[in-house]
């Protein structure tokens, strides 16, 4: 079984995020996007948890079926927020049966509806905490906002509170976002606070920029007008796919070339874009 701290202590990490897919034509897109990234020998893949655990079975078997086909490990998102510790508990008691030991730690969310999350958890360090519990054959990434959380009150509670979570942790996974400043700014910041814990930067290599820019609200990100704008004025297509392969090229480039441990994709269950952008920047065949 493969930790993905010992991967990030060895190499430069390749990954991808999945979401669960809704429908039998959902899967089989999956099913294609996974056999299509083969040639990219990723060094592991994530599965998305709906919000408030909506996709709770289907998180879970998606992360066993692709932990189970190898060849790389599959990490499973986890939300603690409304859940009880019986519950989480006995969920990581069956990835744990079933090899699955890479798992990403998170709050979620609170209900939409502004009613109180109730459950035994406020905070994904408590998380992390109740993984670490099941003994060292577990990994554990946490997120990492690089231009905040959009709950923190403050730059310097943000950051405090993320350092002090990804101590606990093995590495970071960030949200998305298209200045590479504001990674460098954040890895700066954590180390001004003693904290060197791997930080794998989000990207985002997306054609539909009105989705985007949703998610970009959403997530406190800033989404640049000029990217908006070029992404838009390209016709959909080879066109836009070619623009949004390019900017997402030249973000990676500079990350990895400023040193950042690795890569991990937001793909939406697509392989084109990934072998595209890994195609541009050199880093698999
Ligand atoms: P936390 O680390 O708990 O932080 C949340 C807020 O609380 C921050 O403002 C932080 O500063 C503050 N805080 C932390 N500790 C304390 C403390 N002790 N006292 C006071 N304040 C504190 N959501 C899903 O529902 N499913 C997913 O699959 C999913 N995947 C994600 C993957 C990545 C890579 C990222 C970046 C986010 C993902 N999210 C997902 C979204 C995430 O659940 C939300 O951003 C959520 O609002 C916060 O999660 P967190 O783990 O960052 O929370």
């Amino acid at each position: 079984m493969t930790r993905i701290a010992d991967l990030l202590a060895t190499r430069r990490t390749v990954s991808v995020e999945f979401f669960p897919p809704k429908t039998e034509e959902g899967a089989a897109q999956l099913r294609r996007t996974v056999e299509e990234l083969e040639p990219a020998s990723l060094d592991f893949v994530s599965v998305t948890y709906g919000a408030g655990g909506s996709t709770r079975d289907r998180t879970r078997d998606l992360v066993v079926e692709l932990q189970a086909a190898e060849p790389y490990p599959a990490m499973a998102h986890l939300t603690c927020m409304g859940g009880t510790r019986a519950e989480l508990e006995a969920l990581l008691a069956d990835y744990d049966d079933h090899g699955v030991h890479n798992v990403l730690a998170l709050a979620g969310d609170p209900p939409a509806d502004g009613s109180p999350p109730g459950g035994d958890f406020r905070y994904a360090s408590e998380l992390v905490e109740l993984v670490r519990a099941r003994g060292d054959h577990f990994s554990v990434g946490v997120a990492a906002h690089p231009e905040l959380h959009p709950r923190s009150t403050s730059r310097a509670e943000d950051r405090r509170h993320l350092a002090e979570k990804l101590r606990l942790a093995d590495f970071g996974v960030t949200q998305f976002f298209f200045d590479a400043d504001d990674y460098f700014r954040m890895v700066d910041e954590l180390a001004a606070l003693g904290c060197t814990t791997p930080v794998l930067p989000g990207v985002m290599p997306l054609t539909n920029p009105a989705g985007v820019a949703r998610m970009a609200d959403m997530a406190g990100a800033t989404f640049p007008s000029a990217l908006a704008e070029r992404v838009e004025a390209a016709a959909e297509g080879e066109e836009r796919t070619a623009v949004v392969v390019e900017a997402a090229a030249e973000l990676a480039a500079r990350l990895l070339d400023g040193g950042a441990p690795g890569l991990h994709l937001y793909c939406l269950n697509r392989s084109a874009v990934v072998l595209a952008l890994l195609d541009a920047l050199g880093e698999r065949p």
